[in-house]
């Protein structure tokens, strides 16, 4: 990964990294290596040892999960940890930089904007696609990351992985192509994780908030070669994974959830698709999106009074008309089937579109 390790920042290339005790020693019956305490602090668990940095045990369902090698996964505190760990690593403070497409989600910038980045914005074609020649063409030495977000969020488009290995050997010594697929699992299109085969220079975040019913454990997958891997753990913190989180995480997880889990998403692609059928009913609606994430787009006759219509009657959906291209545009999260028709009966759809949604 020649090309690809010079992107990498020249101070966390020469950075040994923190040496933990749990890293430097294992086994033994005896622990008196950490400072730790000898008495759990909380139930019979035993929480007063510091965690494996990367649970083997998660690393292996993950990369079972994303059929890939162990070594090419990190197991993150989300996609969110994954996007600050990048751009720490990949983006030299006060001078280097990332792309985005905006409409797009909004973490990329805002972690480049704590480590001094510009942010370089290319946005989505008319038609939401990428537009490979205006990044080709913004792209500036320094400008390491460029990220794809696909199924993207709040258009919910999805992009064609041939389309991402086009762009990554374009960006080949120039910079890293990470491929947020945080909805993925609601999409029909291929993910882009077969990709990182071909490519040192692609990085493809995953995480179990969405799909998996497991935002508040804070986990996620990040899946690259074997050196990038390497390199995001010496800037990650010491003991990043909290001991509970990876019990639940190996939890739902288990084979024995996997029909339940599956059945989960394909209800929520079968009502994404008739609450957008029953929100076209709907007075106000000029044109709804329901694409390949668990939300639907819609754009409305005023978005603010929406939001606020619903609120009223406590239901909260997303303002996303400041986003360019998306005025008068509400983000809706395909609920429960009661959820859904509550939301329906709020925005006045007709009974019957609202029953069978
Ligand atoms: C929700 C979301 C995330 C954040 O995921 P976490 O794993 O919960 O940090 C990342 N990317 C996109 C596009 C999202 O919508």
């Amino acid at each position: 990964m020649n090309g690809t390790r010079a992107l990498i920042r020249p101070e966390i290339q020469a950075l040994e990294g923190y040496s933990s005790a749990r890293m430097e020693a294992q086994g033994g019956d005896v622990l008196l290596n950490a400072n730790e305490s000898p008495w759990p602090g909380s139930g019979d668990a035993n929480w007063n040892r510091y965690p494996d940095p990367q649970p083997r045990a998660l690393v292996e369902r993950l990369a079972l999960l994303y059929g890939v090698a162990a070594e090419r996964v990190l197991v993150t505190r989300g996609s969110d940890e994954g996007i600050d760990l990048l751009t720490r690593t990949f983006c030299a403070a006060g001078r280097g930089a990332i792309i985005e497409n905006p409409p797009c989600f909004g973490m990329y910038r805002v972690s480049a904007a704590i480590q001094g980045c510009e942010v370089i914005q290319v946005p989505l074609a008319a038609d939401w696609s990428l537009d490979r020649r205006g990044i080709a063409a913004a792209w500036r030495p320094g400008a390491h990351l460029v990220y794809v977000c696909s199924p993207n969020n709040p258009t919910g488009n999805a992009t064609d992985p041939n389309t991402v290995a086009e762009l990554a050997e374009a960006m080949a010594g120039r910079a890293v192509v990470v491929v947020d697929e945080a909805y993925q699992e609601f999409s029909a299109k291929p993910s882009c994780i077969g990709l990182v085969d071909r490519f040192d220079n692609l990085v493809v975040l995953r995480t179990l908030s969405k799909a998996y019913g497991l935002a508040g454990i804070r986990c996620g997958g990040l899946v690259a070669r074997a050196a990038v891997i390497a390199t995001l753990r010496r800037v990650m913190a010491p003991y990043p994974i909290p001991a509970p989180s990876v019990a639940a995480a190996l939890d739902a997880l288990d084979e024995s959830r996997g029909e339940t889990q599956r059945r989960r998403v394909a209800g929520i692609v079968a009502s994404r698709a008739s609450l957008a059928g029953a929100l076209t009913q709907c007075a106000g609606v000029r044109e709804v999106w329901a694409l390949d994430a668990n939300f639907v787009l819609a754009r409305v006759d005023d978005a603010s009074a929406w939001v606020a219509r619903c609120a009223d009657a406590g239901v909260l959906i997303r303002d996303v008309s400041r986003y360019p291209s998306l005025e008068d545009c509400v983000r809706i999260t395909v609920g429960s089937p009661p959820e859904n028709s509550r939301l329906l009966e709020v925005v006045g759809a007709p009974p019957a579109a609202a029953v069978s949604a």
